[in-house]
């Protein structure tokens, strides 16, 4: 019997987890053929998330958990549940049934025709602002300009994944992980599946502003180097600006005989250059910051327990 694993990162979920058990008991028990696991991945909650999951687990062993020393993040918590799944694929879902569970059997459907990463796409988004909606939009069109590998619009991490994208993901271990672009950079065959985003089903979202922009740099940041490149293109034209200017100054001064006044433009043009260089050194800082984050070369994460057996963190 195939197995599938589903992964999901729960930060605080308690209101959300009976829903969750209900409709994912529903969907095992309508696919028999299968046999399930569904890896929580407690990312450091403080309320009694854990707790339901545990005893979740008492009554059933198809319920696996493993619980993070503390919070880490979604993204982190995703790394995590590739690495203990054991699926022959796996499936992530959030907690808060954004991601219908009715869906699973359809992306099954299209893995067992042999696509490699089933992922779903959101034809609306039920509970979100106009805002996000379109922060979001305009951010998957710049990223997209900027990189050559094809990414995937109105998707989330909501996907089935094989086994070998499992084990390509499991390669990819930088610490400050976007793992949407990283579903692109494996390539392999894709099959999309539209479906509604739900509102969630109960709790509040953990995200804010302030994540969404740390997550949209860190995405363009790991996908492209090409930021570095625009100092190239914005000192060019600077470079012949200048020179041009040089040149004119000179000419003026020697064919008129006129001292060049030029306290105005030489403030004006020092308020430009430090412009541009505070800039560049603001891109150079940002994937500084990448090498030295990833050159301390620390575990993604650090686990408490899995399935109630207490990590050591033996070397
Ligand atoms: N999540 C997590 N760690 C965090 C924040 C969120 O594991 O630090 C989980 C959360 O429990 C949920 C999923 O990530 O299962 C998506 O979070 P949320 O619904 O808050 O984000 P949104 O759907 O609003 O983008
Ligand atoms: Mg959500």
């Amino acid at each position: 019997m195939k197995k599938i694993s589903i992964i999901i990162p729960a930060y605080n979920e308690e209101e959300a987890l009976p829903y969750l058990f209900e409709r994912l008991y529903k969907i095992m028990e309508e696919n028999p053929k299968y046999e399930f696991e569904i890896l929580f991945i407690n990312d450091g909650s403080k309320d009694k998330t854990l707790e339901l999951i545990k005893n979740q687990r008492e009554k059933d062993t198809r319920i696996s958990y493993v619980n993070f020393s503390r919070n880490f993040g979604k993204e982190i918590a995703m790394i995590a549940g590739l690495d203990y799944a054991k699926g022959d694929a796996v499936i992530f879902m959030d907690a808060d049934l954004q991601d219908p569970p009715e869906l699973i059997p359809e992306l099954i459907k299209h893995w067992e025709e042999g696509y490699d990463d089933v992922y779903a796409r959101r034809k609306s988004r039920a509970g979100e602002t106009f805002f996000k909606k379109f922060t979001s939009k305009m951010y998957y069109k710049i990223l997209q300009k900027m990189s050559r590998v094809e990414i995937q619009v109105d998707t989330g991490d909501f996907r089935l994944l094989d086994r070998r994208c499992v084990n390509a993901l499991r390669k990819l271990r930088e610490s400050q992980r976007n793992t949407k672009s990283m579903f692109s950079w494996i390539g392999y065959n894709k099959k999309e599946v539209l479906y509604d985003r739900e509102a969630r089903v109960a709790g509040k979202t953990k995200w804010n502003y302030k994540k969404l922009v740390d997550l949209a740099i860190d995405g363009i940041t790991s996908f492209t180097t090409s930021p570095l490149r625009l100092s190239t293109y914005i000192a060019i034209p600077t470079f012949i600006t200048l020179g041009a200017y040089f040149i004119y100054c000179i000419i003026k001064s020697f064919v008129v005989n006129e001292p060049i006044q030029a306290y105005q433009a030489i403030i004006l043009l020092i308020l430009f250059f430090s412009g541009i260089q505070i800039l560049l050194f603001g891109i150079i800082g940002e994937y500084l910051g990448r090498i030295f984050n990833e050159t301390k070369n620390r575990p993604l994460y650090l686990v408490d327990e899995y399935n109630g057996e207490k990590e050591r963190n033996e070397i």
